[in-house]
């Protein structure tokens, strides 16, 4: 990834209170400070529940931490009667830089479209915050569409009108390498990170498509980690189940040394 800082994000999902919290950032911290980690050369973000944002957001600002954070999810409008649904403008208000868009379980569990996702790409933009979108193809998918088809199809219809200039991270995350342990391989995951970049193009623009960070994540560990990152089109893993253990997540933010 050529002139692309890559980015180290941890989606925490349902886990950890905000006092855990509390503990896990200043853990990663002080893990990554230990290992003098260049924070320049590689991001590094956090993705707690809406309910962590704030201990986050000020443990992050007291100690100065080189750490950014965002949330896991956000509403489509920006206020009203929308019950439980949290809004963009809350998030930039706690300082979010980040703010991960159609997460598979989000698309799985509360049947997000791809026409909701759009909207809710539109509502982070709106709001000052840079949207991680994560596309991914179902195991059936694959057997049906092939490798690529339907991470493309869902990234064209997610940022259709976006202008040339949107600040945006993809997030290539195949559904049936979430969680399962098994992630894809690294020339797999390369081949649809490259037709995502090439519907980047068609779509935003060759600056765009050349900006723009491509997230590899499914199964990513600190043993797997450096073969994703040797891919040309791969800028990064966004990480579930090991961005908890702060030594594996530490590490894989590590990949370098
Ligand atoms: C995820 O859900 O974003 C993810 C990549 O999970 P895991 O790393 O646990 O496969």
């Amino acid at each position: 990834a050529v002139n692309r800082t890559p980015l180290i994000a941890g989606n925490w999902k349902m886990n950890l209170d905000h006092l855990q919290s509390i503990a896990f950032v200043q853990k990663l911290a002080w893990s990554l400070k230990d290992a003098r980690h260049d924070f320049d050369q590689v991001e590094v973000a956090v993705f707690p529940p809406f309910t962590d944002l704030r201990s986050v957001q000020t443990l992050i600002a007291a100690d100065k931490l080189p750490l950014e954070f965002g949330g896991q999810d956000v509403s489509q409008h920006d206020s009203g009667a929308y019950t439980g649904e949290i809004s963009g403008a809350f998030l930039r208000a706690l300082e979010c830089k980040y703010v991960i868009v159609g997460h598979s379980e989000r698309r799985q569990y509360h049947a997000e479209t791809d026409e909701v996702v759009a909207a809710k790409v539109s509502a982070a933009r709106r709001n000052g915050l840079v949207p991680v979108l994560c596309v991914g193809e179902t195991a059936d998918d694959l057997e049906q569409h092939g490798p690529s088809a339907v991470p493309v199809a869902q990234l064209q219809a997610a940022i259709a009108g976006l202008p040339k200039t949107a600040d945006l991270v993809v997030a290539y995350e195949p559904v049936w390498a979430i969680g399962s342990g098994t992630p894809a391989t690294p020339e797999q995951a390369q081949t649809v990170c490259k037709a995502l970049r090439t519907a980047l193009e068609e779509a935003l623009g060759q600056d765009a498509a050349a900006s723009t960070r491509i997230l590899y994540g499914g199964s990513v560990k600190a043993a797997n980690i450096a073969g994703f990152m040797r891919q040309p089109d791969i800028d990064g893993a966004l990480v579930g189940g090991a961005s908890l253990d702060v030594a594996e997540f530490a590490s894989i933010a590590r990949y370098r040394q």
